[in-house]
């Protein structure tokens, strides 16, 4: 017997992933505050709210902005864990603060249920495919239940530890890409006003000790790899605007643990900066390179 999925949360990231446990053969549920959303994933039950969305099925997964919209959702007498079925598995797929993540959790628990976190990465085009890398907080047997639906949905299923591990994984990680990104759109400035070019000074960067992913698969110039979003005018991709989220809860994240995360700073305010006085919010996060190279925004 196939199981009954509720998943709610149907933007940029949920439409597609709940469409893909359609295609999948799960009995789907959904709800968006937005309706016309809800009829965008062909196969799927449209829900008359999101707590009517979570009651009677096996696993109730949410996608949504932000730590304060799940924990909304979730707690309260009027929210999720108050009216869902007993054993009923919960999974937050939001990219939240791991506090957040924590407090929700242990409120399931308490109640009886098994929650995880698990964030994504991977992007619209990897929610599309189905590709998707989970980062996965929470006990094994609940990872293990999840496995069939986290598959339908993704490639990459990596299980970080106890609650609130799985956003603090991927925090780590969005951290480090940030980084990456600005120090190799340095890079790249300073060897094309010397007169290098960009293409040739990426070839030589790519095969040496400077080779990381944004050089090596998501070049920030543009033209030096076609199906990058360098090559579209920045558009697509991952927006500065979330990249300056994760930076967010990155930072949050070290100054609740004590932490000192510098590198991470600096690249929290070059990218604030770019986002305010380039009106980049919109634009992929490797246009950071324009903050370097003015020119390169026309
Ligand atoms: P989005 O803003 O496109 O979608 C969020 C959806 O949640 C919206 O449709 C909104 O109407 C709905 N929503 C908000 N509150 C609700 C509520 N109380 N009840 C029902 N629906 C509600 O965001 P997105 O791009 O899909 O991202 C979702 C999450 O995934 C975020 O945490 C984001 O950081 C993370 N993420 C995004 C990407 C990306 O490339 N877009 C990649 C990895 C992770």
């Amino acid at each position: 017997m196939s199981l009954s999925v509720g998943f709610v949360g149907l933007g940029n990231m949920g439409a597609p992933m709940a469409r893909n446990l359609v295609k999948a053969g799960f009995e789907v549920a959904v709800f968006d505050l937005v309706p016309a959303l809800m009829a965008s994933v062909e196969g799927a039950r449209a829900a008359a709210s999101a707590v009517d969305c979570a009651r009677g099925v096996d696993v109730f997964v949410t996608m949504l902005p932000a730590g304060r919209h799940v924990e909304g959702l979730y707690l309260g007498d009027d929210g999720v864990l108050a009216n869902a079925r007993p054993g009923t598995l919960l999974v937050d797929c939001s990219t939240i603060d791991p506090g957040t993540a924590r407090k929700v959790a242990s409120a399931a628990t308490e109640r009886g249920f098994t929650m995880l976190d698990a964030p994504v990465s991977g992007g619209v085009g990897g929610a599309q495919a189905g590709t998707l890398t989970f980062i996965v907080g929470g006990t094994s047997a609940g990872l293990e239940r999840a496995r069939p639906l986290l598959s339908a949905m993704g490639r990459n299923i990596f299980h970080a530890g106890e609650n609130g591990a799985g956003q603090i994984a991927k925090v780590c990680n969005n951290m480090l890409l940030a980084i990456l990104m600005t120090g190799t759109a340095e890079a790249l400035a300073l060897g094309v006003r010397n007169g290098l070019d960009p293409a040739a000074l990426s070839a030589v960067m790519q095969q040496s000790s400077g080779g990381n992913w944004a050089l090596n698969v998501y070049n920030p110039w543009p033209g030096v790899m076609a199906e990058a979003p360098a090559s579209r005018g920045y558009s697509g991709g991952f927006m500065v605007d979330l990249m300056l989220k994760d930076l967010g809860l990155a930072l949050e994240t070290a100054e609740q643990s004590g932490g000192s995360t510098p590198m991470g700073s600096l690249a929290r305010n070059l990218y604030r900066l770019h986002q305010q006085n380039n009106a980049a919010g919109k634009l992929d996060f490797s246009s950071i390179q324009t903050f370097y190279r003015p020119e390169l925004k026309d």
